[in-house]
Order: structure tokens, then C-alpha cells, then sequence
């Protein structure tokens, strides 16, 4: 059965300020949505004229994020249950995405952020994932809890780059 959902009646949820526009998914937590995700928020994201090496950063960061809520969050199990949330907030040239998931939890935030740091070294994780969410991104912060989930935050920033003409 599909509900149909009233948001005249219900209620909006609660809007960011100075919100433009918004954009939120849901999939089931299989690597073959890897792409769709990255590929959605690159989609989502052109209405602010990124470059292409904004592009790039984006779709990787939200890549190394995804990524970690299938392998890591829900340990590579297939089940309908297993939902990866992405949300995508514009907010004048800011564009900030929260990616989510229902799984494990980390117990050690500070320590899983570490460069190099894995608990999967046997699949061959090479434990750089949160260092280049930072590094493509203008900020990051993790907020999870052990069997309730994880929630990234990722902000950036786009237009910085000035035009090559532009430039004195
Ligand atoms: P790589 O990303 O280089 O393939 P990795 O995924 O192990 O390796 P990070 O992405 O930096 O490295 O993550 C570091 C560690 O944080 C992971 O090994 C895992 O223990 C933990 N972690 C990350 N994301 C999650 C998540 N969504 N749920 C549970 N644990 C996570
Ligand atoms: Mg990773």
C-alpha cells in the first residue's frame, strides 16, 4: 500500500534557515547504490553551477560516506531493513548532505577518524574514508551511537574558485 502524505496537514519538518531547496533519499543498503547516490547529490548539486572539480569532491565524499554505512554500518548484510538515508540542504551557495544509517554505531568516533584507521583491514580497507570526507569537504561531523546508528554531516562550500579572468 502507497501512503499518501498530506504535508499541508501534516506538518513540514522542521526547515533549515535560510533553506533554498532540499532534497532527501532513501535506499536499501547494497553497493550497486553507491553510484545512484553519488550521481543524485551531483545531480541535486548543479543548480549551483558547481565546477567540475567540485563535482569530483562531492561525489567522492558522499562515495567514502555510503560506502561506509553499507559496509560498516550494516557489516555488508543484505536485508530490506537496511535503509542509507541521504539528505541535502541548499542554503545560498552551501550545500550540506547528511548521510545515515540504523546500523552498529561507532564506539570510538575520535580514534575511527584517524588516517588509517580500520576495523576491516581483512577487506582490504585502507582506513582513509573520514580523511578524505575532510579533505574534499569544507567541514565534517559524525554523530552515532552504538547500536543505534551513525549520521554524517558534510558541508561545502561552492563558487569559491574564482574565473581565471576574473583574477587580476
Ligand atoms: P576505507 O574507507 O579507506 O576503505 P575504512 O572504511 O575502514 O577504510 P574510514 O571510512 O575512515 O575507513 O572509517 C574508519 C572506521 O570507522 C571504519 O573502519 C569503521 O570501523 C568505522 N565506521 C565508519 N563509518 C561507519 C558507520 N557508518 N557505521 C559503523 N562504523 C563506521
Ligand atoms: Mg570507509
Amino acid at each position: 500500500m502507497i501512503e499518501i502524505v498530506n504535508w499541508k496537514k501534516k506538518g513540514l519538518p522542521e526547515q533549515a534557515d535560510g533553506c533554498k531547496n532540499e532534497m532527501k533519499l532513501e535506499f536499501r543498503a547494497v553497493s550497486d547504490n553507491e553510484a545512484f547516490a553519488r550521481t543524485a547529490v551531483a545531480a541535486f548539486v548543479t543548480q549551483l553551477n558547481p565546477t567540475l572539480e567540485e563535482i569530483s569532491d562531492i561525489k567522492t565524499a558522499v562515495s567514502e560516506a555510503v560506502t561506509n554505512a553499507i559496509i560498516h554500518g550494516y557489516e555488508g548484510e543484505d536485508s530490506a531493513e537496511n535503509r542509507v538515508l541521504v539528505h541535502c540542504i541548499i542554503r545560498n551557495d552551501v550545500l550540506e548532505v547528511e548521510i545515515s544509517d540504523s546500523g552498529v554505531g561507532i564506539e570510538n568516533i575520535e580514534k575511527a577518524m584517524e588516517p588509517l584507521f580500520t576495523t576491516k583491514p581483512e577487506l582490504d580497507r585502507s582506513g582513509m574514508g573520514f580523511s578524505f570526507m575532510e579533505a574534499f569537504m569544507d567541514d565534517l561531523e559524525v554523530f552515532s551511537e552504538i547500536g543505534q546508528g551513525t549520521t554524517v554531516h558534510m558541508v561545502k562550500k561552492l563558487g569559491i574558485t574564482p574565473w581565471i579572468g576574473d583574477v587580476e
